[in-house]
C-alpha cells in the first residue's frame, strides 16, 4: 500500500467499538446510551460515528445546536437526537427534522410551545433541564411550579425527560460537589415525578460520570469524550482506545548550518547544525500557535521530534536532527500510541478542545479493523 501523502485524520471504527462496548460494561442492562455527536463528535464525523453508535444499539444521539441535528436526519439517522442548546430560530427546524429541543428557561419553553402550536404539534418530546451547579444552562428547582402551570395549559408538548449536567465529575477532588449535584437531582426528580401525570426518564452523567458516579446514571447516560477514546483519567485511558489518529507526512528536510533560522519571524536559531522537517500541517488545520516553538511535538518512526519555530498556517517545522528519517516518512500528531491528552497538556488544554479543533481541510479517513 502506498503511503498517504496527505494530512488525514483516521477514525478507527472498531476503537469506537471498543470504547461503547466498555462504558456500556459499565451500565445496568435497563440504562440507555446517549452519544453525544456534538461538534462533528468531537471533530471526527458526526454521521460515521452516529450510523456506527446506532448500529451498536445506542438508543440516542445529542448535538449541541440544531443544525447539527439535520446533518444526521439528512442522512437517514433514524433514532432520537436530542439537542443540548435549542434556540428560538432553530424551533421551527427541530419541529421539522423531529428533533428534541432541551428547554432550559422559561423563555424558551414559552418560545418553543408556541412553535409546536403553531405547527400543530401535540406531545411533541421536549427534555427539560435544571442546573444543579453548573451555572451554565437550565431551569431552577424553584421554577417547577410555574414550568408544571405552563405545561398545564397545553398538550402540544410532553416531557420525555429530566436532565442536568455535572461540572467536575472527572475531578475526584470535587466528588463533595457532585454528589451535592445529584442529591440536588434527586430533589428535582422526586418534585417532578409528583406534579407531571406521566412518566419520564432522567439522565446527569457525562463520561466522567459514568466511571466515577454510578448512582448518577439513573435511566440513561451521555458519552462524547469516552466514545471517543478518552476517560479524563490515566487508568481509564488504559482501558479505552482513543479512535482518531491525526497523521501526515514529511514533505521536506532541511540541513541547517549552525545560526540558520527556522520559520516565521526567524524565530528559531540552533547554534549547532540541525536537521529540520517540513511537514503539511498547521494553524489552520488545528494546531495552534502555542504549540510553536517547542511546545509541541510529534512522534516520526517511534521517536519525538518537536516543533521549532512558529506554527504556519499551513505548515510546521520540526526537529528531526536525531531522528532517522525520509521524505514521505509517516508522522503521527497524536493517536492511540501519541497521546492527545498529553500533546494537549503542552498547550495547557484538554484532549476535548485538540481534538475538536482538527479543521474540517484535514481529510477524514475510516478504517474498521
Ligand atoms: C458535551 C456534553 C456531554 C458529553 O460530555 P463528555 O464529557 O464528553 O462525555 C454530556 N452532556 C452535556 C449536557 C454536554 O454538553
Amino acid at each position: 500500500m502506498s503511503k498517504a501523502q496527505q494530512t488525514v485524520l483516521e477514525i478507527n471504527l472498531k476503537s469506537l467499538e471498543h470504547n461503547y462496548t466498555y462504558l456500556r460494561s459499565k451500565l445496568k442492562p435497563s440504562t440507555k446510551f446517549m452519544g453525544v455527536v456534538k461538534a462533528y463528535a468531537y471533530g471526527s464525523d458526526s454521521v460515521k460515528l452516529s450510523q456506527k453508535l446506532v448500529a451498536l444499539g445506542a438508543e440516542y444521539l445529542a448535538v449541541a445546536y440544531a443544525e447539527e441535528g439535520v446533518v444526521l436526519r439528512d442522512a437517514g439517522i433514524k433514532v432520537p437526537i436530542l439537542v443540548l442548546h435549542a434556540q428560538t430560530v432553530s424551533f421551527d427546524t427541530i419541529i421539522d427534522k423531529c428533533l428534541e429541543p432541551t428547554i432550559y428557561s422559561e423563555r424558551i419553553l414559552k418560545g418553543f410551545v408556541i412553535a409546536a402550536k403553531n405547527k400543530g404539534q401535540k406531545n411533541y418530546p421536549i427534555h427539560l433541564k435544571f442546573n444543579t451547579g453548573l451555572n451554565r444552562l437550565g431551569f431552577d428547582e424553584s421554577d417547577i411550579t410555574s414550568i408544571i402551570a405552563h405545561l398545564n395549559q397545553t398538550d402540544a408538548v410532553k416531557v420525555t425527560s429530566i436532565f442536568s449536567h455535572l461540572a467536575a465529575s472527572e475531578d475526584l477532588n470535587e466528588k463533595e460537589f457532585t454528589v451535592n449535584q445529584i442529591h440536588k437531582f434527586q430533589k428535582i426528580i422526586t418534585k417532578i415525578d409528583n406534579a407531571l401525570p406521566y412518566a419520564t426518564f432522567k439522565h446527569l452523567a457525562n463520561t466522567s460520570g459514568i466511571l466515577n458516579y454510578p448512582e448518577a446514571h439513573f435511566d440513561l447516560v451521555r458519552s462524547g469524550i469516552g466514545i471517543n477514546g478518552f476517560g479524563n483519567d490515566q487508568s481509564e485511558d488504559q482501558k479505552l482506545i482513543p479512535i482518531a489518529t491525526l497523521k501526515t507526512n514529511i514533505s521536506q528536510i532541511h540541513h541547517l548550518a549552525a545560526n540558520e533560522s527556522v520559520g516565521y519571524n526567524r524565530a528559531y536559531t540552533s547554534n549547532k547544525k540541525i536537521v529540520s522537517a517540513t511537514l503539511p500541517i498547521g494553524h489552520a488545520d488545528g494546531i495552534g500557535r502555542i504549540y510553536g516553538n517547542g511546545n509541541g511535538f510529534v512522534s516520526i518512526n517511534g521517536k519525538t521530534a518537536h516543533i521549532i519555530g512558529n506554527t504556519c498556517m499551513d505548515m510546521i517545522m520540526v526537529d528531526v536532527t536525531d531522528i532517522e528519517c525520509n521524505e514521505g516518512d509517516e508522522v503521527i500528531i497524536f493517536g492511540p500510541s501519541s497521546s492527545a491528552t498529553k500533546l494537549a497538556e503542552q498547550a495547557r488544554t484538554i484532549s476535548y478542545e485538540l481534538i475538536t479543533g482538527i479543521s474540517q481541510r484535514v481529510k477524514r479517513v475510516f478504517v474498521e479493523k
